[in-house]
C-alpha cells in the first residue's frame, strides 16, 4: 500500500514516520513494557512526555508565557461552547464572521450561551469567485466580548490569510484545519483553538491556546472539564486526558520541528496548493469557485465540468491509489485536503491522474 495518497479532510493523513514510530512503540512505550494507552497519566514518565509535547508546540508557534496551552477533549466543536462560556458573560454580545459551514456551526452554538451573537460579516460573490467581505464592510458591535472567525473553512475551501487588524475585542480563531500549516503570530489572538484530526493527531482531541488575562470570570454553569482556568491549573489533567492522542500529537510536533518548523512546512504547503490551483485554473474541465486571494492552502475543492462523472472520477482515483477526494456531503464535487503530512508527490500524482482522466473522455 506504499503508493496510497489520502486526501481526506479529517481524520486525515498523518506523517508516515510518526505512524511507524507509534507502531514500533505500541506495545512497549518508553521501556515501560506496556503501551502508552495502558499507562498512568500521573506517572512522571508520562508527565514528562506530556510537558515536552506542550513545550514543542510552544516552540513551533513561539507561544509566550502569557498564554495557557491546553490539551482538551471534545474536538473542535467542544470549543464552540467552551469559548463563550469561558470568556463571555451571559448578557454579553459577541461578534462572529460567517465565512462558511464551520463558522455557521460555531455561531449557532455560541447563541446558546450569550444574549447576542452579532454576525459581523460574511462572504460575497465577485467576478473572480467567492470572497470574504472586506473588513470595511463588517458591522462590529460596541463592547463585544470577543470577535470570532474561522481561519480556514474546511468544507468551503475559503481562508482569511491575515488576522484582521484594529479590532478592539480579543480575536478568537477556529484553526482546526490550518493550525501549524504556516508561521503564525499568536500574540495577535486572545484564543486559538483546533480539533486535532487534521494537522495534529487523532480526532476527539483539541488544543486551545488561551491568553491568561481573558480568564477568571467563566459562566457559572460551565462544566469543569471545559473550564480553561481549571484545566490550566491541573496541567490539562483535571480529568484523565486522552493519553494516546496527546502522545501521538507530541510525535507530530517533533516531526514538524524536523521539517524545519512552520517556516519549512509553510513553504511546502504553499508549493503544494499552488501546483493544484494552477492546474485547475488552466483546465477547461475542472474549476474552483473561490477568489484567488481567499483560497485555502489546506483544502482545495474542485468541480468537474460534468458532475455526472463524479462517481467515475472517484472510483478511478481510488483505483489509482488516490483516496478521500469526495467533497463534503453538503457541497458535493471533489475536495483535496493537502495537510502537512501530504507529500508533494501526492499532489503531483493527483494532477497527473486528473489530467489523464479528462483526456480519456
Ligand atoms: N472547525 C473546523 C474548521 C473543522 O474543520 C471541524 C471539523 N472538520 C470542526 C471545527 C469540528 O471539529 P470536531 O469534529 O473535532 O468537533
Amino acid at each position: 500500500m506504499s503508493d496510497l495518497f489520502n486526501f481526506s479532510a479529517g481524520p486525515a493523513m498523518l506523517p508516515k514516520e510518526v505512524m511507524q514510530q507509534a507502531r514500533e512503540e505500541l506495545l512497549n512505550w518508553n521501556n515501560t513494557g506496556v503501551s502508552v494507552m495502558e499507562f498512568s497519566h500521573r506517572d512522571p514518565a508520562y508527565v514528562k512526555m506530556a510537558r515536552q509535547a506542550e513545550q514543542d508546540l510552544r516552540d513551533l508557534l513561539n507561544i509566550t508565557d502569557d498564554y495557557e496551552v491546553l490539551f482538551l477533549q471534545g474536538g473542535g466543536r467542544g470549543q464552540f461552547s467552551a469559548v463563550p462560556q469561558n470568556i463571555a458573560a451571559k448578557s454579553a454580545t459577541v461578534d462572529y464572521l460567517d465565512t462558511g459551514i464551520w463558522s455557521g456551526y460555531a455561531i449557532r452554538e455560541a447563541a446558546k450561551y450569550v444574549s447576542k451573537v452579532n454576525v459581523a460579516g460574511g462572504c460575497l460573490e465577485t467576478g473572480k469567485g467567492k470572497a470574504i467581505a472586506p473588513q470595511e464592510q463588517w458591522q462590529l458591535s460596541d463592547n463585544a466580548a470577543y470577535f470570532h472567525y474561522c481561519t480556514n473553512e474546511t468544507v468551503d475551501g475559503i481562508a482569511l490569510h491575515t488576522p484582521p487588524a484594529g479590532i478592539e475585542a480579543p480575536l478568537v480563531a477556529d484553526m482546526s484545519s490550518n493550525i501549524l500549516s504556516e508561521p503564525l503570530d499568536v500574540s495577535k489572538f486572545g484564543i486559538i483553538y483546533a480539533g486535532a484530526q487534521k494537522n495534529i493527531g487523532p480526532s476527539g482531541f483539541a488544543i486551545a491556546i488561551v491568553k491568561k488575562d481573558l480568564l477568571g470570570e467563566p459562566q457559572p454553569e460551565l462544566s469543569s472539564i471545559m473550564d480553561y482556568q481549571l484545566q490550566a491549573k491541573d496541567g490539562s489533567m483535571y480529568n484523565t486526558p486522552n493519553t494516546f492522542a496527546w502522545y501521538l500529537s507530541g510525535l507530530v510536533f517533533q516531526w514538524l520541528k524536523r521539517q524545519g518548523g512552520l517556516a519549512g512546512i509553510g513553504q511546502l504547503n504553499q508549493q503544494k496548493a499552488q501546483l493544484l490551483y494552477d492546474y485547475v485554473d488552466q483546465s477547461e474541465f475542472y474549476r474552483n469557485e473561490v477568489h484567488p486571494d481567499y483560497r485555502s492552502i489546506m483544502n482545495v475543492p474542485f468541480q468537474l465540468a460534468d458532475d455526472s462523472l463524479d462517481q467515475k472520477f472517484l472510483q478511478e482515483a481510488a483505483a489509482a491509489g488516490l483516496i478521500g477526494l469526495k467533497g463534503h456531503r453538503f457541497v458535493g464535487g471533489m475536495r483535496a485536503s493537502l495537510y502537512n503530512a501530504m507529500p508533494i508527490a501526492g499532489v503531483q500524482t493527483l494532477i497527473d491522474f486528473m489530467d489523464q482522466f479528462q483526456r480519456k473522455l
